[in-house]
């Protein structure tokens, strides 16, 4: 079985994102970019199926420009045989992004498709519910928990009063939440190797796609700033500031 797994190059975690003076978006220039941090679980997910003996072949793609590269040589580093970059310079919005996947699911003929959960820059948690819509694919979003056996997927899925046990027939599409496992350390070694594992790179075009935004960024602004807080004498003066001050009791 085949696995193809997204993964989106964004900004990283530890960067504090500002807005741009003018409120056009944000200001990435110059910032660090990294692998998206659900799509790194996704991809210890997919190669840990291949070690298992389950998966035959783990395949990394990613979508939008050349730098998208680091990307796919991190995930080959982690342990994908070979990356697919559709390159483009317009826009990737989560619908575009998604037909792309399902072209090259179609092309590849995967089992699996294993991707985040949502990317930390757009937080969307958009792409691989449309995926699987496109793709008339059976879902589990969300998951802590994958077992294959017998062509089919078992998913634990984190919901919000507790855990959901599903089970899906592949070809299916899992997304991955931050339970799922602890992604390996990189090593050098590995990033020496993976120098070598072959990147192929496609256009939206060659996959028949049409990835033009639908959605128009109109404006983007800080939050409020928050007031600083107070520390109170005792507990009286804290119940009197709730109960006067902030109304809440
Ligand atoms: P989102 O719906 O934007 O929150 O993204 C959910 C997941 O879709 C991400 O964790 C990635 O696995 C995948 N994805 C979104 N955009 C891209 C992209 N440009 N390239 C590769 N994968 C992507």
């Amino acid at each position: 079985m085949k696995i193809l797994v997204s993964v989106k190059r964004v900004v990283d975690y530890n960067v504090k994102v500002r807005c741009k003076s003018d409120g056009t978006n944000v200001d990435i220039a110059n910032v660090k970019m990294s692998m998206n941090p659900f799509d790194e679980i996704a991809m210890e997910e997919a190669v840990r199926l291949k070690e298992a003996g389950i998966a035959t072949e783990v395949v990394a793609v990613s979508c939008g420009g050349p730098q998208c590269q680091e990307v796919l040589r991190t995930a080959a580093a982690i342990g994908a045989d070979r990356g697919i970059l559709v390159q483009t310079d317009v826009e990737l919005q989560p619908l575009a992004v998604a037909k792309l996947l399902k072209a090259l699911l179609d092309k590849e003929s995967a089992g699996l498709v294993i991707m985040g959960k949502q990317a930390i820059d757009d937080d969307c948690n958009q792409t691989g519910q449309m995926l699987a819509a496109l793709a008339d694919l059976p879902q589990a979003t969300f998951a802590s928990r994958v077992e294959i056996a017998d062509g089919k997927a078992t998913v634990t899925r984190e919901v919000d009063g507790g855990l959901e046990t599903l089970q899906l027939t592949l070809p299916a599409v899992i997304t991955a939440d931050l339970r799922l496992n602890e992604p390996r350390y990189v090593t050098l070694p590995n990033i020496m190797k993976a120098r070598k594992k072959p990147i192929e790179t496609l256009s939206p075009q060659e996959l028949g796609v049409e990835v033009e935004p639908r959605i128009r960024l109109l404006k983007v602004s800080d939050p409020p700033q928050r007031a600083p807080g107070v520390m109170v004498p005792d507990v009286d003066a804290l119940i009197d500031k709730l109960k006067n001050e902030a109304k809440v009791v």
